[in-house]
């Protein structure tokens, strides 16, 4: 059975998409086989993988709102070995239609069930948000791996996050765990780098990744190719870091 990790921070812009791109491909790389999951309207998963909008029948949109198998809405990427199920914009008014839904809170974790057997890891890239669709990944997965801005304030809105954890443990979820949280967009020339470093590592003690991300051009290039890192540079800094998460992720799952 395949293990469900969600990529999550309910602040934008902190790594989220990049590092369930990325860390997809590394997993695949080091022999896994992947499903990414993308649960944001924006589609930047989708996107950044080189999903053309054409190609798109059904989209996770239709797995949560309209009983769609998510067997249906799965896509090959150019990465083989590595499959995504889309997103696309339809899915920013889900929230709204899940509200007076049956089972709303379970019904990404039931779509799930039918393609665990299928993957040796299955990622979901969250949207900036803590509402429904957050808490149907946090339903759904084993665990939960929270990107941290390496930036001032990198810790606001992460007892909320944390709070929000608890409340799924006690209503849908109590095996939920969180897998790691991995320092991003790190600039070793500050010392305001290594002040967040220490001050989330005082927070999250071993939970935190030895590999911590740096913010690198070729990173932010790759998805406007279509492209994870590994195949867009492999020789690029960013490559290597993935590759680095990849095998500290394998290694807490005795891989
Ligand atoms: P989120 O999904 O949390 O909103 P993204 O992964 O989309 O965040 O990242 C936000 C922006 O920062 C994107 O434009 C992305 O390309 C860029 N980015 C993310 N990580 C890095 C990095 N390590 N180095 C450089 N740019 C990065
Ligand atoms: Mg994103």
């Amino acid at each position: 059975m395949g293990t469900v990790i969600a990529l999550a921070n309910q602040k934008g812009g902190v790594g989220k998409t990049t590092t369930s791109i990325n860390l997809g491909a590394s997993l695949v790389e080091l022999g896994q086989k992947v499903l990414l999951i993308d649960t944001d309207a924006q589609g930047n998963a989708t996107s950044g993988l080189g999903i053309q909008k054409s190609a798109i029948e059904n989209e996770i949109y239709d797995v949560l709102i309209n009983d769609v198998p998510i067997k249906e809405t799965i896509i090959p990427t150019s990465h083989k070995g590595l499959d995504i199920v889309p997103a696309t914009i339809q899915l920013s008014g889900a929230e709204i239609e899940l509200t007076p839904m049956m089972a709303r809170e379970t019904r990404l974790r039931d779509a799930i069930d039918d393609v665990k057997g299928d993957y040796d890891f299955i990622l979901i890239d969250c949207p900036p948000s803590l509402g429904l669709l957050t808490i149907n990944a946090f339903t759904a997965c084993d665990s939960i791996l929270i990107p941290v801005q390496s930036e001032y304030y990198a810790l606001e809105g992460l007892s909320q996050l944390l709070n929000t954890v608890k409340l799924v443990q006690k209503h849908f979820n109590k095996q939920l765990r969180i897998e790691g949280v991995l320092l991003t967009m790190y600039d070793a020339r500050t010392n305001l780098g290594a002040q967040v470093n220490e001050e989330v590592r005082k927070y999250f003690k071993d939970a935190v990744y030895k590999t911590i991300i740096p913010r690198n051009v070729r990173l932010s290039e790759a998805p406007s190719h279509g492209l994870s890192i590994v195949d867009y540079d492999i020789r690029s800094k960013g490559a290597q870091v993935y590759l680095a998460l990849a095998k500290e992720v394998l290694a807490a799952h005795g891989k």
